[in-house]
């Protein structure tokens, strides 16, 4: 018997699908959009505006450590800068669990 093909993690994590959907959450959210986020991290249930910046990075809401299913879900990304991203990764460092690191 052969075990599921897991591939390695650098496979999972970014492979060809991730980059294709990686790009296409940037291209419809260009600008950084950590204005979705509260101070201890989570979404808000309004928005705020963001920064203003133009994004860097797509962050995942649920990490996909956990949900390795919405690593391709679109509802799943947020388009931000490397800053405002360390900032949100710090917020949520406040509240282990919920996330994960
Ligand atoms: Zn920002």
């Amino acid at each position: 018997m052969i075990d599921e093909r897991r591939g390695t993690s650098k496979e999972r994590g970014y492979g060809a699908a991730w980059r294709r959907v990686r790009l296409k959450k940037l291209a419809q959210d260009p600008l950084c959009q950590c204005g979705d986020f509260d101070e201890n991290g989570q979404l808000r249930k309004r928005p705020r505006p963001g920064c203003g910046y133009l994004a860097q990075m797509v962050h995942h809401i649920k990490p996909i450590s956990i949900y390795p299913k919405l690593r391709l879900v679109m509802d799943n990304l947020r388009s931000l800068t490397n800053g405002c991203h360390e900032t949100l990764e710090k917020n949520i460092g406040g509240r282990p669990g919920q996330y994960g690191r």
